[in-house]
């Protein structure tokens, strides 16, 4: 049996992984809040978590391995979106599920095990808030139901916080029906129009942290082995989702290995709304293809912060492109290279990776054996998804013209313009921007890009 260490946030350490049981390993990955169209943020969290799947499968056995990840379909974004949109609930939540599983089919993702939706567990939600209260770990105020931090000894043990520190360094909201800032909502009563269910305190909705305590313990147990998502999760989500089911259990620890991927930023800057550069996956399929994402999303160890930007995305086109050259069907072995060892050491990927050219190289010059490992190595890592029919199809589609050719187009069109030769000039810029090339004159210079 090969032995997998995994950094574990609980623990802040690298720890061999033990799982509980070898024939039924679990795995819980917080999965999204379906009110718009995922973002390449969200696709590093799709992949890391897939990686790890898929490394868990090869270790402990193809059908050994179960997977959990929950859809959100209820949520006060995806009202305020409906509001917006002036849409029924319904329709935006079928909708951007669809574009999440069309970006996780083009980012090869594996279909996970179990994809419960919130919305289809209400009566286990109820059921566990009901207990909460009778065991003394929540209270209710007029139609909502807090869970008190109080009551739980271990708050801020994952984010290694003290609740003065939680409270200084959160966004807590101020309720006037909380007894303490941090406590969170189980509950909360819903207008008319909005979303709700029939409860014990009245028509109302679920808070987000309480869908994954009772799917993950309805799908995997109340004690399971991986718990994992990004690194914003782990407060207040995880925290909380930790509270809850700990303290309805009276157990230690709900998960034995808590995993967190980095952040994804762009151009080195946080991705938000109001920056205005959130990438949807599904503008970067057609900017580029799923595998260069995936690839993308690999080149830096999944717990470190990765930034995102055209030449990382250029540097996986041409690696791809070059790799594609030893594609073979027929080598969709099921062999475990030796570079597995890599992804062994706490999905070391930037080290698998570099294995990967290594092994291409002597593929290069080598016999049929060793392009086979090299194809199977590239698969195991879900790369190699397309055929190669269908990457020289979106080669042709992005071929673009070079460099050279651009610069000497555009000295070209200055020595026209020196010459007062503007119609020329013109004729230049229409020329490149044929080829998908913009040009932008500066002050002493001229710069370009690819549309
Ligand atoms: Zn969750």
């Amino acid at each position: 049996m090969k032995n997998l260490k995994i950094s574990n946030t609980l623990t802040r350490a690298k720890e061999l992984f033990k799982p509980i049981n070898s024939k039924n390993v679990t795995m819980y990955a917080c999965g999204p809040t379906v009110y718009d169209d995922p973002h390449v943020g969200n696709a590093r969290s799709l992949v890391v978590f897939d990686l790890l799947f898929r490394v868990l499968k090869k270790i402990y056995g193809e059908n050994n391995v179960t997977y959990a990840r929950n859809i959100t379909d209820v949520d006060d974004k995806i009202i305020d979106i409906a509001k917006e949109k002036n849409l029924p609930i319904e329709n935006i939540t079928k909708e951007v599920t669809k574009q999440f599983h069309s970006a996780c089919k083009n980012l090869n993702c594996l279909n996970p095990t179990v994809e419960p939706k919130a919305t289809e567990h209400i009566d286990g939600m109820i059921k566990m808030i009901d207990s909460l209260i009778k065991k003394g770990f929540a209270y209710v105020n007029k139609g909502h139901v807090y869970f008190a931090i109080s009551s739980f000894k271990n708050y801020g043990k994952l984010s290694n916080k003290n609740l003065d520190e939680l409270k200084a360094g959160s966004r807590v909201e101020v309720s006037s029906f909380k007894k303490n800032p941090l406590d969170f909502v189980l509950w909360k009563p819903s207008e008319e129009k909005d979303p709700g269910w029939d409860s014990p305190w009245g028509r109302g909705r679920p808070g987000w942290h309480l869908e994954c305590s009772v799917m993950s313990e309805k799908y995997l147990g109340k004690k399971f082995d991986i718990h994992g998502g990004g690194l914003d999760l782990v407060f207040p989500h995880h925290e909380n989702e930790i509270a809850q089911s700990c303290s309805n259990n009276s157990i230690e620890r709900m998960a034995n290995y808590w995993v967190h991927n980095g952040f994804l930023t762009m151009d080195k800057e946080k991705m938000s709304k109001s920056l205005g550069n959130i990438v949807s996956i599904s503008s970067a399929v057609e900017k580029y293809n799923g595998q260069i994402i995936r690839l993308a999303l690999l080149s830096s160890h999944y717990k470190q912060p990765l930034d995102w930007n055209e030449k990382l995305l250029e540097q996986q086109r041409s690696t791809l492109d070059k790799w594609y050259s030893l594609y073979e069907e027929k080598f969709n072995t099921k062999e475990t290279p030796q570079c597995f060892e890599c992804l062994l050491d706490d999905l070391n990927t930037p080290e698998y990776i570099s294995k990967l050219h290594e092994l291409y190289n002597e593929a290069l010059k080598g016999d049929n054996k060793k392009k086979e490992s090299f194809n199977s190595a590239c698969r195991l890592i879900g790369i190699f998804s397309e055929n190669k029919e269908n990457w020289e199809k979106y080669k042709k589609k992005s071929v673009k013209v070079s460099e050279k050719f651009i610069v000497k187009k555009i000295n070209e069109r200055l020595q026209a313009r020196k010459n007062g030769d503007f119609k020329l000039a013109d004729k230049i810029r229409d020329e490149l921007l044929n080829e998908g090339v913009l040009i932008e004159d500066k002050k002493d210079k001229t710069e370009w890009k690819y549309k």
